[in-house]
This record gives structure tokens, sequence and C-alpha cells, in this order.
């Protein structure tokens, strides 16, 4: 194979056959082709597209780069991923409860990056919580309690880490059919049968509107099908961050609120749809009303609260910070901003939320940097609620960083404010499905 060649065909527009991505994706991954030459085509691609028959085949084998789980000895296990937002705890909330209904969760999360948050970075504001069990531990725990949440291990689509850092300082992010296969050939090789995707529309996504989040889940859903994986995509809306906390520790403690019947109501509205999805695709209901019910019924019982609480011992997490939040990691100080005059928020922009909150320690701009996991951001008013003057709409928790200043006065200006009614934002954009 000349690479070169493979380059300009797709430069030119043409197609690439799924031997010539397997030997492209293989010689990457041992370190034969060298970096130029995958950024090359890798920006090929954000130019030039791939059809799905290329999808699936560039995430066939980037699967065949490393191991593949087989989850079949615990039924079927439903995983579910998110493309990535401000606030956006979801998995926190929506795991325990489905694994509280019987269905055997498997989730392999990330760290935050840029002003998107991440799982990994928010279960370790617990002291004591592991991310990294070996394989053969991850294992025994999903047998054991039903649910597991770790790190992706090194072995699960090497080539996916390899290219995607490659992409993340070339540019070449952007392009759908490079993170349609990113992300599916990790959830392929973590070998879950069936795989709830949220896919973020707004300006705190990678997606900006509904019509390239649809394409992109149509690429996943497609991707799936050719590798026997049930995918089913909600597009939610990420215009304002999720629920009300921005913080690691911060979104712990509104993540154990909500399992408590005390959470958001855009949360509780997600986690519902998710969770059920989750239920419906684990074959543990009849149909979308039983499954929602069944959703209730573990957060009105408490048990989807104790599945997190048995998680978290079986990780080495301290219980201690489940049972009385006030002992998860605190902020030295708060800031509580006060509305200047009377309104209602016509807009909370959660991309400058997030950017906020990483000046404030939340969240890393670079790979590896150290975070601060009890700084952030806790929003007293949505977009369509009124606040009256001098009342708070957001407090800042700041642990005297130089930018804390400037991480203030960006998310005074993230939120614009109308003296007319403005109508609560829509959470469910659409759904794509096999
Ligand atoms: N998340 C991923 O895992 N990969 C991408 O390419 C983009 C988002």
């Amino acid at each position: 194979m000349r690479v070169v060649e493979l380059i300009e065909r797709k430069r030119d527009g043409g197609k690439l056959t799924p031997d010539e991505l397997g030997a492209l994706v293989l010689g990457y991954t041992k370190g034969d082709v060298p970096d130029y030459q995958m950024s090359a085509f890798c920006m090929a691609v954000v130019w030039r597209g791939m059809d799905a028959a290329e999808t699936a085949a560039l995430t066939a084998a980037m699967v065949r780069s490393g191991e593949r789980l087989d989850l079949t000895r615990f039924g079927r296990v439903v995983d579910k991923h998110s493309t990535g937002g401000v606030g956006d705890k979801t998995t926190l909330v929506v795991a325990p409860l489905v694994a509280a209904c019987g269905v055997p969760v498997a989730k392999m999360s990330g760290r935050g990056l840029g002003f998107s948050g991440g799982t990994l970075d928010k279960l370790e504001s617990i002291r004591g919580y592991r991310v990294d069990p070996t394989t053969d531990e991850f294992l025994a725990q999903l047998g054991h309690i039903g649910i597991v949440v770790t790190g992706q291990t090194a072995d699960l689509a090497p080539a996916d880490g390899k290219i995607y850092a490659l992409r993340d300082t070339t540019g070449t992010v952007p392009a759908i059919p490079l993170i349609a296969s990113s992300i599916m050939s990790k959830k392929i090789a973590a070998g879950a049968h069936a795989v709830v995707l949220d896919v973020k529309v707004g300006r705190g996504a990678f997606m900006k509107d509904v019509a390239q989040a649809r394409a992109l889940a149509r690429a996943m859903v497609a991707i799936g099908k050719a590798h026997g994986l049930a995918v089913t995509c909600e597009l939610t809306d990420m215009d304002q961050p999720l629920g009300r906390a921005v913080g690691n520790s911060l979104e712990i403690a509104e993540a154990i609120a909500t399992l408590a019947g005390k959470g958001p109501p855009d949360l509780v509205q997600l986690t519902r749809v998710a969770g059920a999805e989750m239920l419906l695709r684990g074959r543990k209901a009849r149909d979308a009303r039983s499954a929602a019910t069944a959703i209730d019924r573990a957060l009105a019982d408490g048990s989807g609260l104790a599945k997190f609480r048995e998680l978290v011992a079986a990780q080495g997490g301290d219980v201690r910070m489940i049972d009385d939040p006030s002992r998860l990691p605190r902020a030295p100080r708060v800031e509580t901003l006060l509305a200047r005059r009377s309104g209602y928020v016509a807009d909370i922009a959660a991309d400058h939320i997030g950017i906020a909150s990483v000046r404030l320690g939340a969240g890393r701009e670079k790979k590896g940097d150290p975070i601060d996991h009890r700084t952030g951001i806790v929003l007293h008013a949505k977009v369509g609620d009124r606040v009256e003057r001098g009342q708070p709409y957001a407090e800042v928790h700041v642990a005297g960083r130089p930018d804390d200043h400037d991480a203030i006065a960006m998310i005074e200006r993230a939120f614009r404010w109308s003296a007319r009614r403005v109508a609560p934002r829509r959470l469910l954009l659409g759904r794509i499905a096999s």
C-alpha cells in the first residue's frame, strides 16, 4: 500500500476500500504510517467526507486494533454515551437507575476536555473512587452488582486513542465520519449489546445545529447496524447547561439529589427518557410506558440511589460522601450573583459557562492538566425563569485562582435578560434509532 495514493484519492473525492482503510489504520497503530500522513488523510476526510460503507470499514478497523470484550454471559448489556456538554451528569443518574431495574450497565467514560465535562473527573470528586480497574475486575463487578463505570482501557480501540489525539491537534475533529467512527469503535469494542446515545446540540456541543446532529446520529445508527449493535440517538439541547450544577463535586451532589427525587426538571426529564430507552433496549420493559414507570419507581423508592452507593463502594469510593454530600470537596468561597433588575432569563450561553468553569479550575485546557474538583457554578435560574431585582441567579464556587475574576465576569455575560416573558427551552429535539 502506498499511503500517499490513498490520501490523494480521498483528497480528490474518491473512495477507499475496507482493505485499504484497514491497512491504513493498522499501519498507523503500529507506527509504520507517520503522523503527518495520517493527519493529511484526516484533513482530506474533513473536506471530502466518507460514505456509509467507508465509515463502517474505518470503524471496524479501529475495533480490530485492540481487544473486544464479550459480555454475552451477563445477558443483554446496555451502554450510554453523551457526545459531551456542560453540566451533563446524566450518566451518574441514569446508569444506577437502569441497573437497579435489572439491566446490566457497563460504562466506559471519558475525562473532560475543553469546556465539556467528563464523568471520570466527576466521579474522582469522591475520595478513593477508582476509575482504572483491570478488565478482570471490570467483568467481576459487572457480574456481582450489575454496574461498572470506569475509564477506557488502553486495549480497547487503541487506534482511536491515537487518531483522536492527532485530530485534536491538527484541526480535524469536526468531521462526521471521524466523530461517528471514533465514538462507535469504543462502544463496539466495549461489548454492550445496545447503546443509547445522547447527541448534544447547540452552542455548548460539538454539533451546533439539529441538521448536523441528525447527520451524526444517522451515521452512528448505520455503524451500529453494520456491527449488530442496537443504537438509539436522542438529540437534546445544549444551548444552556443541563441541570443547575457545573463542576465536578457540585455535579456529584446534584446527581445524588436527583437520585433522591430532588433533581432539576430538565435533568429528570432526560433521565426518564434515556433510562426508559435503555430498559427497552435491554428488553426489560414491554413498551415505553412501562419502561418509564420502572424508572420512576427506581427514582421514588431509592433503589437507584442505593445502586449508586453500591457502585461507589465497589470501586473503592468513600460512601460517607454519598450519604452526606456536604462531605464532598467544597470550595473555600462562594460568590453569589444578584440580578441588577427584574426580568426573565432569555439565554445562558453554555459554552461561556463551560469556559468559565475551566477558568475556575473545574476543567482542563490541555489533556493531563490537573483540575480542582471543588470549584464550579450553580445556576439558580434557567432560561424562561423570572428573577426579581436583588435575587440570586447564580453562585460561583471559587478557590482563589488568578482567573476567578474573569470567570465571574464571563458568567455574568453568559446570561441574557428580557423584560418580556420567555418560553423555557425545549430539551428533546429529536430521536433517530435503528
Ligand atoms: N468524542 C469521541 O470519542 N470522538 C470524537 O471524535 C468526538 C467526540
